[in-house]
């Protein structure tokens, strides 16, 4: 997924791009990083560029796809992750002050309109010429991933001595549970 620049026409691009199942997998659980989660089907990007105070504004969305084990229960959840971000995407040259006398005063004459959604938008840098989608749909995937995977809010887990799933039914087991930064003094008052 590379756009060139020059694809950017003056009334921007909107690109419907599909999102490779390969691609979220090897995000997911591929070099090195487990998240715990994995993709379950592919996507597609709806993205929409152009062109601003000599960089790129770039706004995508698409839904993530993707299931992982209950954080309590490991009951498999499916989820759709909605994902939408702004980035300015800034061409290397002119992050180093090259070929702009006043970068500040070039954005104020040039573009009042996307001002704003600028001001807002993170930046990154590219290389002024193309543009890859890959990396960027890696980085936003990771941001939009929740903490924690729960089947529901009031999942009851797993009994922790005999593990069975507490939102099936109760196993009868003890229940006294001493938290273990508490056992240190439990053991001063009995002893
Ligand atoms: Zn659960
Ligand atoms: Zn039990």
């Amino acid at each position: 997924m590379v756009v060139k620049i020059e694809q950017i026409h003056e009334t921007g691009l909107k690109l419907d791009e599909p999102i490779g199942l390969a691609l979220l997998q090897e995000v997911l659980g591929g070099a090195g990083q487990d998240t715990g989660f994995r993709a379950t089907r592919p996507s597609t990007l709806h993205a929409s560029l152009r062109k601003v105070s000599g960089g790129v504004l770039l706004q995508g969305e698409f839904t993530a796809h993707v299931a992982a084990p209950c954080k309590r229960c490991l009951v498999d959840v499916a989820m759709d992750v909605p994902v939408s971000f702004t980035l300015n995407l800034v061409p290397e040259a002119l992050a180093r002050g090259e070929d702009v006398g006043g970068e500040e005063s070039g954005a104020e004459q040039g573009e009042t309109a996307g001002s704003f959604e600028l001001e807002d938008a993170d930046e990154e840098l590219f290389d002024g010429k193309t543009i890859d989608l890959d990396p960027i749909v890696r980085e936003q995937v990771l941001l939009a991933l929740p903490m924690n995977a729960v089947c529901r809010e009031d999942c009851k887990g797993l009994c922790a001595q005999c593990g069975q799933n507490l939102n099936e039914k109760k196993c009868g087991c003890e229940t006294k549970v001493i938290d273990p930064r508490l056992a240190p003094l439990m053991n001063i008052k009995l002893n």
